[in-house]
């Protein structure tokens, strides 16, 4: 097993020398960068084959990323009307968001927190640290707290074991739910000393950010292994991003992926309104369709969730198909999976 981090590319003379971009290409993409964090790691440099594939297309800056539109908004899911302390946003009644880091192994050109990621600077103090989980200690509501960010893998095991031990002290924290792209890009970080401090007295979970059935190496298997076998659940998210998911096979050849390595697809998301993310949205009508066409393929086990985050901080909603539709007081419209339509009478409708 590989302990050794991968490293990281941060420049675009060094994505030229790895020639997964052209030197001619490095004055025009300049201005992205300035504007953008880069960081690729060598697992991900190394699984992408051509400029346009569906890793190339997730991590390699695109001149496309500097033509913001009018509805991108730099805080396109409202965390910052929610954030009552620093590091902290609370949303939902029983969960909060805990955001000790603003550093990522990678940084996704459809990033929706890229105006914030990669500064150093928006690291938690200690200081600040101690005032977020004193937040969660004086409200015995919260059940669940979302250690997000940036990534919490990043931070050394000390670090996140002195996160861990502070959420753990709190005794109606029931679950600390982990949301990490560390897994696939640099599953080397997923030692067997991160899974023993990883196993609490609350379920830890872990969410995996992944998009691409490409990104399900052997050595991230490997990795999930090591999560599953130690103990720690995990779900998936994946954004529905145009030229890389956005069609049926690409989805149910990564959900199946998922499910056959033991992780639950969790959401997929609809793209939010980042800056400089045009090139990569497809439109809900769209997203339905290609939903509906996994239903009745693939088991409920495979399925994941298609959600909009709300912009301006209003919380997700699910993007249902209309498979039931009320048609008379106690009578429902039921589409099956090949498109018929069936009657259904509720005998238990108040109105029968
Ligand atoms: S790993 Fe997550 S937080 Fe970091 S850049 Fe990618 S999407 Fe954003």
């Amino acid at each position: 097993m590989n302990a050794t981090p991968s490293r990281p590319i941060t420049r675009l003379d060094h994505l030229a020398r790895r020639q997964l971009i052209a030197s001619e290409a490095i004055d025009a993409l300049s201005p992205v960068i300035e504007r953008f964090q880069l960081r690729v790691t060598d697992d991900i440099a190394g699984l992408i084959e051509t400029a346009d594939d569906p890793i190339a297309r997730q991590f390699l800056p695109d001149r496309r990323e500097l033509d913001i539109q009018p509805h991108e908004l730099a805080d396109p899911i409202g965390d910052a009307p929610h954030t009552p302390v620093r590091g902290i946003t609370h949303r939902y009644p029983d969960r909060v968001l805990l955001k000790p880091t603003h550093l990522c192994q990678v940084y996704c050109r459809f990033c929706f927190r890229r105006e914030k990621v990669g500064h150093g600077d928006e690291n938690l103090s200690e200081a600040e640290l101690d005032a977020a989980l004193a937040y969660i200690a004086a409200r015995p509501e919260i059940f669940e707290v979302i250690l997000t960010g940036g990534d919490p893998l990043v931070l050394s095991d000390r670090r996140l074991g002195r996160i861990l031990d502070g959420l753990e002290a709190i005794g109606h924290v029931g679950v600390v739910r982990l949301h990490t792209r560390v897994v696939t890009v640099d599953p080397g970080r997923i030692t067997p000393m991160l899974v023993t401090t990883l196993r609490r007295r609350f379920a830890t979970w872990v969410a995996l950010h992944v998009n691409h059935v490409s990104e399900l190496t052997e050595a991230a298997t490997a990795a999930l292994d090591r999560l599953v076998d130690g103990g720690i659940p995990l779900v998936s998210q994946t954004v529905l991003l145009n030229g890389v998911n956005d069609s049926a096979a690409a989805l149910s050849d990564l959900m199946r992926g998922l499910v056959r390595r033991r992780v639950k697809p969790y959401y997929l998301h609809h793209l939010d309104f980042a800056e400089g993310t045009s090139h990569f949205r497809t439109s809900i009508a769209a997203g339905k369709a290609l939903v509906d066409q996994l239903r009745g393929h693939m088991s409920g086990l495979a399925q994941p969730t298609y959600v909009l985050d709300i912009p301006g901080g209003h919380g997700k909603s699910p993007i249902e198909a209309d498979w039931v539709e009320r048609s008379d007081a106690d009578l429902y419209r039921v589409r099956d999976w090949k498109g018929g339509t069936h009657t259904y009478r509720d005998p238990a409708s108040p109105e029968r």
